[in-house]
């Protein structure tokens, strides 16, 4: 009874063979797993006449093993049921009846989920070697650039000429730049690997965010003598549509990136088509178009794969890490999108996102609506002429830095914009300066040895209040925008958060921003 009971609730099947490995009882659970409805129609049977007939031989060579050596055995092996094949944990041991072995007794039970989540867990394993044998190959191949540069500088058999210095520190920007880009994508890409990248459907004004963007290239396309353009906006399309805009800026951000580096002359432009549009929701099409280099058609599918560029050799003339592509094609795919390529090798490439984005209504967020900005550019202006400019109008500025090498590098460059640039090494300094001049723009390092940047930008703009005068445009500087430092800042009182160390042209846009 107590036996009947215990073979009836157990949760392993368990089955008995005769020496001819002939079944002669199971209980329940094996029953039901082989979806057999009665035990009558199992005994006397062998695995031949039964579902798994196709693995008999190998089970009837265990059967024998056990019974010849009276040896239990326990072993992994694949079962195929009527329904499904399952990784099942088998153990069998011979049957002895008054001294004799009378046959096998088996027990099994179903481990697919745990092979499974093995399996994962070695998939993921190997992703993470490969991903970090990756990582080390981008991060040192700079880095031994800049060391190898930096050594010949110094080296006392290096001819010194202002043109071979030059060059060597040409190379070390380079290649730091180069640095600084692969560890940013790496940064990002780690963050929508764990799922960390939280997309938000808040209101946007497309036409805006896409004019921010192009604005934010025009330097780089002067620079390179490209045509920068927004080529196509539908009138018809609702003013206000809900997406995340963080997202977007860094998809049109990479497209455009890219673009402008493959390109060497001709014309780029972005466009917006609206493919269908109701009540509820708008389907777009973002186009970024470009006349440059070209993909081969072979490689179409694997650039927006991690790590993948059509040219990855040491000595390939275009800069990158090959996350980019990655990067953007999870963005899109977390705003619920599609990305698609379509290249003609030597005549350019274009990129096309699909997005389906809810509308949003328009009466509830009118400030949201602007007129646009910025379709203007087509033709963009000489750097030069911007840096003529803002020596125009230059003023002064305030930098606040500990880092004695940043402090450096910035007051250099932004010396290219402002008469007077006055250093804080920390927020009481920065405060008491504050006091004394009055600055056209702050750049405030968030991560100070006394106060925070933060807890600066506070006090100046609780000042500001408390004496009406209007405020200073601060741009919170930090080594790693995250949603949580940039939020913190831009709550503190900064107008932007931008990553350390800022480029030249970078400074030039918020110049022009503020400024004008
Ligand atoms: P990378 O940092 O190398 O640019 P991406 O993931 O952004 O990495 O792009 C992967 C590869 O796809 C690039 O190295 C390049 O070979 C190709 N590619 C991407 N965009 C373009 C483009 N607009 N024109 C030509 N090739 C491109």
């Amino acid at each position: 009874m107590l036996l009947d009971q215990l073979l009836m609730h157990v949760p392993c099947a368990i089955f008995w063979k005769d020496l001819n490995s002939h079944f002669l009882g199971c209980n329940e659970l094996f029953l039901k797993l082989a979806k057999i409805d009665r035990l009558e129609n199992i005994v006397g049977k062998s695995d031949l006449e039964l579902p798994w007939a196709n693995r008999w031989e190998e089970y009837r060579k265990d059967d024998l093993h056990v019974i010849e050596t009276l040896e239990s055995m326990t072993r992994i092996e694949n079962i195929a049921l009527p329904d499904r094949e399952i990784f099942a944990k088998t153990t069998k041991i011979p049957l002895i009846d008054k001294g004799r072995v009378v046959g096998v007794l088996g027990i099994y039970h179903d481990i697919t989920d745990l092979m499974e989540a093995k399996k994962h867990a070695e998939a993921a394993n190997k992703a993470k070697s490969d991903f970090l044998a990756v990582v080390s190959h981008e991060l040192r191949t700079p880095l031994t650039g800049i060391i190898g540069m930096a050594e010949l500088a110094q080296s006392p058999k290096t001819p010194v000429t202002p043109r071979g210095q030059m060059s060597y520190l040409k190379h070390i920007e380079s290649a730091s730049k180069h640095l600084l880009a692969v560890v940013n994508n790496i940064l990002d890409f780690a963050k929508l690997e764990e799922d960390k990248f939280d997309i938000k459907n808040k209101p946007m004004n497309l036409r805006e965010v896409i004019a921010d963007v192009t604005n934010m290239m025009k330097v780089k396309a002067t620079e390179r003598k490209v045509i920068l353009c927004i080529d196509n906006y539908p009138p018809d399309l609702p003013p206000i549509l809900l997406g995340d805009q963080k997202a977007l800026t860094q998809i049109l951000l990479n497209l455009l990136g890219n673009a402008l580096k493959f390109t060497e002359k001709g014309l780029i432009s972005v466009a917006v088509k609206l493919v269908e549009v109701t009540q509820e929701a708008a389907c777009i099409c973002i186009k970024v178009e470009d006349t440059g280099v070209g993909i081969p058609e072979d490689k179409l599918d694997k650039i927006f794969e991690r790590f993948e560029q059509v040219d990855s050799s040491v000595a390939r003339v275009y800069g990158g890490t090959g996350l980019g592509l990655a990067v953007t094609k999870k963005l899109v795919e977390l705003m619920q999108g599609n990305i698609r390529v379509k290249s003609k090798l030597g005549k350019g490439s274009t990129f096309y996102v699909d997005l389906t984005l809810k509308c949003a209504d328009a009466k509830v967020y009118s400030q949201l609506i602007e007129q646009p900005k910025s379709e203007e550019i087509i033709v963009l202006e000489e750097p030069k002429k911007i840096l003529t400019k803002s020596l125009e109008k230059a003023q002064r500025v305030l930098l606040v830095e500990d880092d004695p090498l940043i402090q450096m590098i910035h007051q250099n460059k932004l010396e290219n914009f402002f008469y007077h640039v006055d250093v804080a090494q920390n927020g009481t300094a920065a405060l008491s300066l504050f006091e004394q001049y009055n600055y056209g723009m702050i750049f405030m390092d968030i991560g100070l040895p006394d106060l925070t940047g933060n807890e600066v930008i506070q006090e100046i703009r609780m000042r500001e209040k408390a004496r009406q005068a209007s405020p200073t445009p601060i741009i919170a500087l930090t080594a790693y925008i995250d949603e949580d430092n940039r939020s913190k800042s831009l709550h503190a009182g900064a107008d932007q958060v931008m990553s350390k160390p800022i480029e030249t042209e970078t400074i030039a846009n918020v110049f022009q921003q503020y400024s004008a």
